[in-house]
C-alpha cells in the first residue's frame, strides 16, 4: 500500500517558513539588513516605498557573492555563515540559519544585483513567489543591493492583514533603529518614498543616540560599564527623572544582536526602583559581551530572545552596575524623604490605619434640582464661556450641593488667596460645615457639603475637565491658547516626526500652538489655557507614543473622542501636585461644571461623599 506522507516541495516550505520569519515588511528590513551586517558592509542604504508594501531595497557595499552564490543563497538553509554543528556555539554574525532570503523570495517579487571584488561583472538574479525567473551578468559596485518588491503579493490573506502605513513604517523604524543602534561604526541612510528620512554617520554610541532621537537625549544619560570573568557590559542608562510612562527606549545588545530579556529588564527596573515610580520605565542601552558559547540564540526563529548558562550570575552584575553607575553620577537619593506633614502626622504612628468604610446612600442624588439654591460664585479661571442646556442643569444640581462654601466663598471675596488660616471659624447657617477646601495628600481635594463630607480626586477630576473641553474645541475649532513667554522647543527625530504630523491637526484643535521647522525642531508658542508648561516635551512624547498604540482608527469621530480622552489622561493634574487654594477651587467649580462630573472619561469614579449620617452614625457607636 502506497504510504500518505510526502515531502513538501520547496516552494511550500519557504512559504511555511515565510510566515515564521517574514511576518511584516519590517522583519524583511530586519533580515536583509542584518546580512548587509554580517557581510561587512560600512554603509548601508535602506529605501522603503508604500510602508514597505512597495518596495524594501537594501543597498550596501559588503563584500558581495560570487554568480554561484548569488543563486544559492535562495535556497532553503543555505548559508555561508555555518558549516558544522559545533559552529552553532561561536556564531558573531546576525544570521546563521540561511532561511531568511528563501522566506523573503518565497513571498516577493525579488531582484539581486551583487558583485564581490574580484570579479568584473556582477550578477543579476530574479525570483518571484519562489521561482527562479533569471540570472545574468550585470554591472553593480562592489557589494549588493536586493530590492523586495510586493512582499506577500502572492499570499493575500497576509498582504490584507497588513496594517496602515503609519503602523507598519514605526515597526520598520524600530528594526532600522536596532541596527543602527548596534552598529554604530557603520553609515546608515534611510530614504522613505525618495525622501532621505535618516542620514547616520558612522560614529561612537552616544553620538548615534542623538542622532537618532534628536540633540535633547544628550543629556538623557549616563555611561554604564562593568567588566567581569563573564561578561562585559557598557552603554548608556537614562537618568530618573527622564523615564518615561511608557515602555519605549529599553535596549539589551548581546554581542551586537538586539534582544528582549524580561528577567535582564527586571534587574535595571530593581536598580531603578527608588527612584522612579513604579508606573514609569528608564530609558536604557545596555550592551552585553559575552562568549558565544555561554549564549543560546537559538530559541527563537527571529532571534530575539536569548538564554544565557549564567542566567543568574548576569542578573546579579548588571543590577550592580546599573546602581554603580547610578550612583556614580549622584542619582541616587542621599536624603531619606521627609516625613509628609499634614494630615498623616494626626494618625499615632504604630497603630495600622485603616480606610474608613463609606457607604454611599442609595436614594442621594446630588442633582436632584433643588428650589432656592443661591447662585454660586464661581471664580474657574479656565471655564469655557458658553454651556449647553444639559450642564446647566448639572450646574444647578451642583449649586445646591455646594451651596454652603459658596456662601463662604463671598466672605473671602477681597483676595483670590486667603494667606493665613482663618482665624474665626465660620459656620454655615447649619451649622455643619466649614467650607474650606482642603488638600489631602496632594492628591485628594476635601471639603465640606451640605449633606456631609465631598472628596474629589484631583486627577480623575482634572481629566474630567479636560476632557470635556477637549471634546467641544475639536469639535467647534475654536481652543484656547495661552501664549508662552518663552517660546519652547523640542527636537524630534524622524521617527517622531511621522507621529508628530499625524496628531499636529489635533494639537492645534486644541490649542497648541507650534511651527516646524525643516529639521525637526518644533518651536511651541502657545498651549492649550490652563496647562502646566512642564514637562511638555514629555508630554508631547507621551502623547506620540500612545497615538502609536491607538493607530488602527481611521478618521472618524471616535478618533477625536479618543485623542481628547487621551490628552486628557496626559495633560491633567496628577495625583500627588500641591494645589493652592485658588487652583483647587477653580478645579472644584469646574467640575461641575461638566456634562459627567461623576466619572472619567474611562469609568473612575471622580468623587466620594461621606454623608453626616453615616459619620454620625459612626461616631455613635460604642467601643466595647
Ligand atoms: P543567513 O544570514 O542565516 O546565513 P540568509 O538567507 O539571510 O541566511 O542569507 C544566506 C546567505 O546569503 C548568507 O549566509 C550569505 O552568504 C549570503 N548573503 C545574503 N545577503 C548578503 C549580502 N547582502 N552580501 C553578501 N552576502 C549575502
Ligand atoms: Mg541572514
Amino acid at each position: 500500500m502506497e504510504g500518505v506522507i510526502k515531502l513538501l516541495p520547496d516552494l511550500v516550505a519557504n512559504q511555511i517558513a515565510a510566515g515564521e520569519v517574514i511576518q511584516r515588511p519590517a522583519s524583511a528590513v530586519k533580515e536583509l539588513m542584518e546580512n548587509a551586517v554580517d557581510a561587512g558592509a560600512s554603509v548601508v542604504e535602506l529605501w522603503i516605498g508604500d510602508a514597505g508594501k512597495k518596495l524594501i531595497m537594501i543597498v550596501d557595499n559588503g563584500c558581495g557573492m560570487s554568480p554561484a552564490d548569488s543563486r544559492l543563497c535562495f535556497e532553503r538553509h543555505a548559508t555561508s555563515k555555518i558549516s558544522r554543528s559545533e559552529d552553532l556555539f561561536r556564531i558573531t554574525t546576525l544570521g546563521f540559519r540561511g532561511e531568511a532570503l528563501a522566506s523573503v523570495a518565497a513571498v516577493s517579487q525579488l531582484e539581486l544585483k551583487t558583485r564581490r571584488e574580484e570579479d568584473e561583472l556582477a550578477t543579476s538574479v530574479r525570483i518571484e513567489g519562489g521561482k527562479f525567473i533569471s540570472q545574468e551578468p550585470t554591472t553593480h559596485p562592489i557589494g549588493t543591493t536586493i530590492a523586495v518588491k510586493n512582499l506577500f503579493y502572492n499570499i493575500p490573506a497576509r498582504r490584507n492583514f497588513l496594517k496602515s502605513n503609519n503602523l507598519e513604517m514605526k515597526h520598520i523604524l524600530e528594526e532600522f533603529t536596532r541596527l543602527a543602534l548596534a552598529g554604530e561604526r557603520i553609515t546608515f541612510k534611510m530614504f522613505n518614498d525618495g525622501k532621505e528620512m535618516y542620514h547616520l554617520p558612522a560614529t561612537n554610541l552616544k553620538q548615534r543616540i542623538v542622532n537618532l532621537y534628536g540633540g535633547h537625549y544628550n543629556s538623557r544619560f549616563v555611561p554604564i560599564a562593568q567588566e567581569t570573568d563573564i561578561i562585559r557590559i557598557s552603554g548608556f542608562i537614562g537618568k530618573p527623572e527622564f523615564s518615561k510612562k511608557i515602555r519605549g527606549e529599553q535596549y539589551f545588545f548581546v554581542n551586537g544582536r538586539f534582544i528582549r530579556h524580561p528577567y535582564l529588564h527586571h534587574a535595571v527596573l530593581k536598580a531603578y526602583s527608588e527612584l522612579i515610580s513604579e508606573s514609569s520605565f528608564p530609558s536604557y542601552f545596555i550592551f552585553l559581551d559575552i562568549d558565544p558559547s555561554q549564549v543560546d540564540v537559538n530559541i527563537h526563529p527571529t532571534k530575539t530572545e536569548v538564554n544565557f548558562i549564567e542566567n543568574q550570575a548576569i542578573y546579579a552584575i548588571l543590577h550592580t552596575a546599573v546602581r554603580n553607575s547610578l550612583g556614580k553620577h549622584n542619582l541616587t537619593p542621599s536624603i531619606e524623604f521627609e516625613p509628609e506633614t499634614g494630615f498623616n502626622t494626626y494618625f499615632p504612628k504604630d497603630r495600622e490605619i485603616r480606610p474608613p468604610g463609606i457607604t454611599i446612600n442609595p436614594d442621594y442624588n446630588p442633582f436632584n434640582p433643588q428650589p432656592n439654591a443661591p447662585e454660586p460664585k464661581r471664580t474657574g479661571l479656565q471655564s469655557s464661556s458658553s454651556r449647553g442646556q444639559t450642564s446647566m442643569l448639572n450646574q444647578r444640581g451642583w449649586e445646591k450641593l455646594y451651596e454652603v462654601r459658596a456662601r463662604q466663598d463671598e466672605k473671602d471675596d477681597a483676595g483670590f488667596f486667603p494667606s493665613e488660616p482663618e482665624t474665626e471659624t465660620d459656620k454655615s447657617s447649619a451649622g455643619v460645615c466649614d467650607a474650606k477646601i482642603l488638600q489631602m495628600h496632594n492628591s485628594f481635594i476635601v471639603t465640606s457639603i451640605k449633606s456631609g463630607m465631598l472628596i474629589i480626586n484631583q486627577q480623575f477630576a482634572h481629566q474630567r475637565i479636560l476632557y470635556e473641553r477637549f471634546v467641544q474645541e475639536i469639535a467647534k475649532g475654536e481652543p484656547v491658547s495661552q501664549q508662552l513667554l518663552f517660546p519652547l522647543e523640542i527636537s524630534l527625530s524622524q521617527g517622531d516626526m511621522i507621529t508628530f504630523e499625524a496628531i499636529r491637526e489635533y494639537l492645534h484643535a486644541i490649542g497648541f500652538l507650534f511651527s516646524i521647522s525643516e529639521t525637526g525642531m518644533v518651536t511651541f508658542t502657545g498651549i492649550p489655557a490652563g496647562l502646566p508648561q512642564e514637562g511638555l516635551a514629555t508630554v508631547i512624547e507621551t502623547l506620540m507614543h500612545e497615538w502609536n498604540e491607538e493607530r488602527d482608527l481611521s478618521a472618524s469621530s471616535a478618533v477625536k473622542t479618543r485623542l481628547a480622552r487621551f490628552m486628557a489622561a496626559r495633560l491633567c493634574v496628577k495625583t500627588g501636585t500641591p494645589l493652592n487654594q485658588k487652583e483647587m477651587q477653580s478645579l472644584v467649580d469646574q467640575l461641575f461644571n461638566t456634562e459627567h462630573p461623576e466619572s472619567t472619561p474611562t469609568g473612575k469614579m471622580v468623587y466620594i461623599i461621606l454623608p453626616q449620617s453615616e459619620l454620625e452614625e459612626r461616631f455613635n457607636k460604642n467601643l466595647t
